[in-house]
């Protein structure tokens, strides 16, 4: 294996996203490197939240190719996406079962994200029991407990409080650093892009171009 493919984390090559007669993009391309941070801009409707799910598997391109070169996958959905059936703590704690974790370290490890995450004594609410932002912050502890080697971002701040959106991202950005994760950020708002963001693209018609 040369080099170039050990620092590789993610590649989209020649990507076409449409729906019916709708094309998102087309010829669209990125590698993404081990630990790098990349965010993407553009108004809504433009197809990011679409081609996070494409680089998560969970939708198909209608051309092209990606390869994924990360052991674990974090994701932080634009909605919490959380069970309702199950508490904050448990949210997060079943994210880490597939991860070899016992049920008691799980919870464990789940404590200590939801106290980053400024959740300290809503461990045992129900996501109904919680606001808006209380549940993207679950879902930002869910997608961090997991020691992700690649973070898929989706507006993760749009919905918070704006007292709570500065800290909240700092205390994102300090995991970062340890656990080196690469990160794909898609958002419209400029504004709350990571302030250690490597390089940043537009989302177009035509794919990714640099610059906002
Ligand atoms: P963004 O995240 O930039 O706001 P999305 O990826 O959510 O954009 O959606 C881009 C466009 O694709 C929208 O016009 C949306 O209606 C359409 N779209 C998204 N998902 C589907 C789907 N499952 N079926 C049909 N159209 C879809
Ligand atoms: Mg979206």
């Amino acid at each position: 294996m040369n080099k170039g493919m050990n620092k590789m984390l993610l590649e989209f090559y020649n990507l076409e996203k449409r729906y019916n007669a709708q094309i998102l993009f087309t010829g669209l391309n990125l590698t993404l490197e081990k630990q790098e941070i990349i965010g993407v801009l553009g108004p809504s409707g433009k197809g990011k939240s679409t081609l996070l799910k494409i680089a998560a598997g969970l939708v198909r391109p209608t051309k092209g190719k990606i390869r994924v070169n990360a052991g674990c996958i974090g994701y932080v959905f634009q909605e919490p996406r959380l069970l309702p059936w199950y508490s904050a703590l448990d949210n997060v704690a079943l994210a880490l079962l597939p991860t070899g974790y016992t049920i008691a370290l799980a919870r464990q490890r789940a404590k200590l994200f939801l106290d980053q995450m400024g959740l300290s004594g809503f461990e045992n609410h129900y996501p109904g029991a919680l606001s808006g932002g209380m549940n993207q912050r679950v879902s930002i502890a869910r997608a961090l407990a997991v020691s992700p080697k690649l973070l898929l971002l989706d507006e993760p701040f749009t919905g918070l409080d704006p007292d709570l959106r500065a800290s909240v991202r700092a205390r994102m950005e300090a995991v970062l650093v340890r656990t080196r994760a690469g990160v794909i950020h898609v958002t419209h708002a400029k504004e709350e892009l990571m302030t250690s963001t490597n390089r940043i693209f537009t989302l177009t018609a035509q794919g990714l171009i640099p610059g906002e």
